[in-house]
């Protein structure tokens, strides 16, 4: 029988797998906690104030009591790119209601210095080639990202209709007009013919329920609403000047944590940066990109191209060239390579499983390796180390995060899974110390494990009366992640039952938008005045979708956070928050084929 070689770290040694396997569970149980989500405060009441646009004046407006053709709730990446396809199909009236001053979502509400995105710009930016833009670097920083929205939105005549600082209140189906009376907080009642949702996953801003946590009387903000006017500096990257003889603390060392914490070390008379868990921070390697070669390689309907490449890649299905060579492709390159060396009688589910955790242990051990090699300081060094498997979280990526701790004004904080203890009216208190400090900063992210109602803040109330919460109350059930019966002209737009693609979210949302647009179209065609899944189109997806095997991102053995419900089981309804069973890149395929087909099976067009 052949061997295997087994995982090695980056000397050459072999890991200990037992070993690793032990600390890792070691780890997660530190931070394991009974309350849950329910650790995390709201924004509401004292707290409402962190909830403050500071990037544009809300202006007084009419309230709007027209119709339109189509209404989509969010103007993020899923509004733009939904409306951009609607609008190509010929329909005039697109009407984006957002609750920020402008287009952009995330990239509207998350200006933190050093913002940029995770993913590849050339396939996480939509609608590249229809905008005739080249973005300027690997990784495109925030600002631009903004700008790009902004182009989308002018471009496809998205602006003329959209209103903005306006939050949706109400929604209801009303079955004798065929048409959604959109109600919101300025007073609105318009009707539409068509409605679709793009809230996105993360829009909550969120805090720590620290006890203490309004005792303070410095200052403070949530890193989603950045205060450059207390800072000083600007999304572009100038230095935040203001901050020279301040004493800082950020709470939270997620994503956002790892892009601001360079800029805040640079910056702070003292930083002291309060971790509960370390995130893995894998090389960024960004560089600006060359004309020359872009124009070299964006050939008719590249963009497509290069999105199916790398969700073939990054999921393990590609077979040949990896066009966007990143931390996300480079996970499933080292695993399939894995497997392609397996004897075929290891080439079993198992034998795969094990290969997998194979190439996780080596990828953790180079990320480990990586914070000795640039920290310094032995003690910090070790408590910078990220102790679970890669996508237990969301992984980092960045060339300069980890440098930051080797400046004598950083200090990191590590509270061993235990988080800050308390606040008091002028320091953060933990393990047992009183950081006295003049700002807090809240990298504390955003809700994900609520109820999608309470998220979006409004419920949906579709044919007989039937609210979204109701019908969803057993976990949510739809076709395709977009289509519900019972709620006719209605169309969900983000990845969960559909490709369920996390390294690339734009990719599920142009796949979204296409399609919408193609039903709409045909919906319009044949004078439908509603379209609607049937009742067994809906059940059979559901049951497809009780096929999957279950994904590791829900895992019990990770590590607390929000891709595992902070460690709990979500129960029997969390089974269906998952995707296609055969993987993203056979889902686009098969919607593609679903959608050219023209038929579009399952839904029913009266
Ligand atoms: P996260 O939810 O990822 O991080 C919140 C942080 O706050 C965690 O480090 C958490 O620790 C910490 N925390 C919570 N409670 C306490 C406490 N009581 N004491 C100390 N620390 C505490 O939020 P982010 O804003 O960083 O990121 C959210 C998501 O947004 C990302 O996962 C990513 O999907 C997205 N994002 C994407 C970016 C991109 O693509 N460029 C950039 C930034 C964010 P613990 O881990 O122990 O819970």
């Amino acid at each position: 029988m052949t061997s295997v070689r087994g995982p090695v770290r980056p000397d050459g040694t072999p890991i200990d797998k037992d070993a690793v396997r032990r600390r890792y569970l070691e780890e997660r149980d530190k931070r394991l906690r009974a309350d849950g989500n329910d650790q995390y405060l709201r924004l509401t009441g004292e707290l409402a104030g962190y909830l403050t646009d500071p990037y544009t004046p809300r202006v007084e407006r009419a309230p709007r009591t027209d119709h339109v053709t189509f209404a989509f709730i969010g103007g993020g990446f899923a509004g733009l790119v939904t409306g951009a396809r609607l609008k190509e199909a010929g329909v005039r009236d697109v009407r984006i209601v957002e609750k920020g001053g402008d287009v952009g979502g995330t990239w509207y509400w998350n200006r933190y210095p050093g913002a940029q995105c995770d993913t590849a710009s050339l396939i996480y930016m939509p609608l590249l080639e229809e905008t005739g833009y080249m973005p300027s670097e690997k990784y495109a920083h925030a600002p631009e990202i903004l700008e790009h929205c902004q182009r989308i939105g002018k471009h496809f005549g998205l602006y003329d209709d959209a209103l903005f600082h306006t939050e949706v209140t109400d929604l209801a189906w009303d079955d004798e007009r065929s048409v959604w009376i959109v109600r919101t907080d300025r007073g609105d009642a318009f009707t539409a013919q068509f409605l679709a949702m793009g809230t996105g996953p993360l829009h909550v801003p969120k805090l720590p329920g620290i006890p203490g946590i309004t005792d303070f009387r410095g200052h403070s903000f949530h890193t989603s609403r950045w205060d450059y006017d207390y800072t000083g500096g600007d999304p572009f990257g100038a230095p935040l000047e203001k901050l020279a003889d301040k004493r800082v603390a950020i709470i939270g060392t997620g994503a956002t944590a790892v892009q601001c914490v360079p800029h805040l070390a640079a910056a702070c008379g003292e930083l002291y940066v309060f971790q509960r868990t370390p995130s893995s921070v894998d090389v960024r390697d960004n560089a600006p990109l060359d004309p020359e070669w872009f124009a070299s390689i964006a050939t008719p309907g590249w963009q497509q191209r290069w999105l199916e490449n790398f969700t073939a890649t990054s999921t393990g299905n590609g077979t040949g060239e990896d066009l966007v060579m990143d931390g996300w492709t480079d996970l499933a390159r080292r695993m399939r390579s894995r497997i392609a060396a397996l004897p075929p009688e290891q080439l079993t589910p198992e034998g795969m499983r094990a290969a997998f955790e194979d190439a996780d242990f080596e990828k953790m051990e180079e990320i480990r390796a990586r914070v000795d090699a640039i920290v310094a300081d032995r003690e910090t060094a070790d408590g910078l180390k990220a102790w679970y498997r890669q996508l237990c979280k969301r992984p980092c990526f960045h060339d300069e995060y980890l440098d930051a701790f080797n400046r004598p004004s950083t200090h990191l904080v590590h509270t061993d899974g235990k988080g800050v203890e308390r606040i008091t009216e002028t320091a953060v208190v933990a393990n047992g110390r009183a950081y006295e400090v003049d700002c807090i900063i809240y990298a504390s992210g955003f809700e994900v494990g609520t109820e999608y109602t309470r998220r979006a803040g409004y419920d949906v109330t579709g044919r007989d009366g039937v609210r979204l919460s109701e019908h969803w109350a057993d976990g949510m059930r739809t076709k395709h992640g977009i289509h519900v019966h019972g709620f006719p002209n209605l169309f969900v737009v983000q990845p969960t039952q559909g490709a369920n693609l996390i390294s690339n979210v734009p990719h599920n949302l142009t796949e979204s938008g296409r399609t919408i647009a193609a039903v709409v179209r045909h919906a319009l065609d044949v004078g439908a005045a509603a379209v609607e899944v049937t009742a067994e189109a809906e059940q059979a997806w559901v049951d497809l979708l009780l096929t999957h095997p279950g994904t590791m991102l829900s895992s019990p053995d990770c590590t607390p956070g929000y891709y595992n419900n902070e460690g709990q089981d979500a129960g029997p309804r969390a089974r269906l928050n998952v995707g296609y069973p055969a993987g993203a890149a056979a889902y686009f395929s098969y919607l593609d084929g679903w959608r050219s087909s023209g038929t579009y099976e399952g839904l029913m067009f009266r």
